[in-house]
């Protein structure tokens, strides 16, 4: 019987969560989730914050379990409410839906006779020993588990222009509900992407003016809704196909098969690039790719996947993460009304004694009295604690594409020397070297579930260890 540590308690230590309850064998003791209380269950995307905050995807496509459960709750529990299938809700809806199914695994968990612990701590180091591993939260507790999964979520970039500790200057955009901004402010978000949309939304009437602060001045697209698509060209058998025939893939291939994708449904992928707003098939058959994408990603060779990184990546980040309609309305009026106005190329920000000065080439300079930072998720181990601290001691290995590196078929961590870390495994942000697409809640359902089925390369010790806490 083995003993079970999950770190971190978002959508995907939930998703590990309830994997392990349903392929449980008769060998799984215990399972203890670590997580600071504010976001058990919900992590940093789906936590209680301003209504405005809108789910990037319709009620039908967002999903715990199965397709079409978080709707069936939704109508369980708000009758006198009733959503359609392609309304955008509140992210914090989905929240609430997630702690209700953290309530279902504990009673899964007693009905199975597994014993279920919630530590509300952060982890700080986790020690590979001869039969299992010690895990160590900041209060100095040390646990004792066979085998842990990381799923440490998404860090947002820190501190751009290095202006931590300067009065007047947030480093994360989360929650925005929690910004202290008041009417005569002028705020500046650096970002021009999806956070930086929400915090605009919700910072507009409370505010003077926002700027959007951004390098290449790039906004993301606007989505209606999505429709359902059945891939036909862009499949795992095609890209095996393609394998098997010519003994490697490369980025054009994949390409090749996505135009082919398009055309299968009457679109075309030039015009899908090229275009600003694409029609809805364009945007529901790269929805409908996701966990194809990330296979694809896991077959090319490092030379291909840089080439990607260096043609592609911006356009397609761009090109694949659209804000709802309603949002992209709301800052569209903004924008119209002079409220909000989008400051981009190389951008320098130096603190005044209050407030900030940002310079723009082109431009007078202007005066912020706020500057929020919305630049994005990192994928830098340095931005996770716990992972920094791995890969310090070499139990970890930093991924030269983000992240750090995994056994692509167990998500096992791979440590400095290139060895299998028995017992450890790790999911999401911190896998996207070799998962590429993991902001998305299809890939990393489908890790989750890789993660807990695929074997743990266990030394022949830790076979036969038992569990114990100390
Ligand atoms: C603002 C935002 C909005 C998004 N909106 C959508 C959307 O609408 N639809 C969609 O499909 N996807 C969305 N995403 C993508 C999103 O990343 C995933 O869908 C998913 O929620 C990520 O879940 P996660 O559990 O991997 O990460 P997180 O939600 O970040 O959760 C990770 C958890 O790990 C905890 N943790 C980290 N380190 C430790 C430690 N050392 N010890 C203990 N606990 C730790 C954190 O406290 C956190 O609770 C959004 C992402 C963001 C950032």
């Amino acid at each position: 019987m083995k003993s079970y540590a999950i770190v971190g308690a978002g959508y995907t230590g939930l998703s590990v969560l309830a994997q392990l309850l349903e392929h449980a064998k008769g060998d799984v003791a215990s399972i203890t989730l670590f997580d600071v209380p504010e976001k058990l269950a919900v992590g940093t995307a789906f936590a209680e914050d301003v209504s405005t905050n809108l789910l990037n995807r319709p009620v039908n496509s967002m999903y715990f379990r199965e397709r079409g459960d978080f709707g069936a709750w939704l109508a369980r529990h708000d009758p006198k409410a009733p959503v359609t299938d392609s309304a955008f809700l509140p992210r914090a809806r989905f929240g609430q839906f997630l702690c209700h199914q953290l309530r279902e695994c504990q009673q899964q968990a007693a009905s199975l006779g597994i014993e279920f612990n919630i530590v509300p701590q952060r982890v700080i180091d986790v020690f590979s020993l001869e039969t299992c591993l010690r895990v160590q939260t900041e209060d100095g507790t040390d646990r004792f588990y066979h085998r842990c999964f990381l799923c440490l979520g998404t860090a947002t970039s820190h501190d751009p222009y290095g202006l931590r500790h300067q009065p007047g200057y947030y480093d994360s955009v989360w929650p925005v509900s929690c910004l202290d901004i008041t009417r005569d402010d002028c705020v500046a978000i650096i970002g021009s992407r999806l956070s930086a949309h929400d915090a605009a939304i919700a910072l507009a009437s409370k505010c003077r003016k926002i700027y959007f602060l951004s390098r290449k001045g790039a906004l993301p697209r606007q989505i209606e809704g999505y429709c359902d698509i059945t891939p036909q060209a862009f499949t795992t058998d095609e890209i095996d196909r393609l394998l098997v025939a010519h003994g490697r893939i490369t980025v054009a291939q994949l390409f090749r098969l996505l135009r082919r994708e398009f055309n299968a449904h009457h679109c075309s992928l030039s015009q899908f690039i090229q275009h600003a707003d694409p029609g809805v098939t364009a945007m529901s058959i790269l929805l409908a790719l996701n966990n194809t994408v990330s296979y694809a990603w896991r077959k090319l060779s490092e030379h291909q996947r840089q080439h990607f990184i260096l043609r592609w990546q911006p356009r397609w980040q761009q090109l694949r993460i659209p804000i709802a309609s309603p949002n992209a309305e709301k800052i569209a009026a903004l924008f119209r009304s002079g409220k909000l106005e989008h400051l981009h190329g190389d951008i320098a920000i130096t603190p005044r004694r209050q407030g900030f000065t940002i310079a723009v080439p082109g431009r007078e300079p202007i005066v912020a009295s706020k500057v929020i930072n919305a630049s994005g998720i990192s994928s830098a181990p340095a931005s996770y604690p716990l992972a920094q601290r791995l890969v310090q001691r070499g139990m970890a290995c930093e991924h030269p594409f983000g992240g750090i590196r995994v056994c692509s078929d167990s998500l096992c961590l791979q440590d400095v020397a290139g060895r299998t870390v028995s017992g450890i495994k790790c999911i999401g942000q911190l896998t996207v070297g070799d998962y590429y697409a993991v902001g998305n809640i299809d890939v990393l359902h489908s890790q989750a579930r890789q993660a807990v089925i695929s074997g743990w390369h266990d030394t022949p010790l830790a076979e036969c260890a038992q569990g114990e806490e100390r």
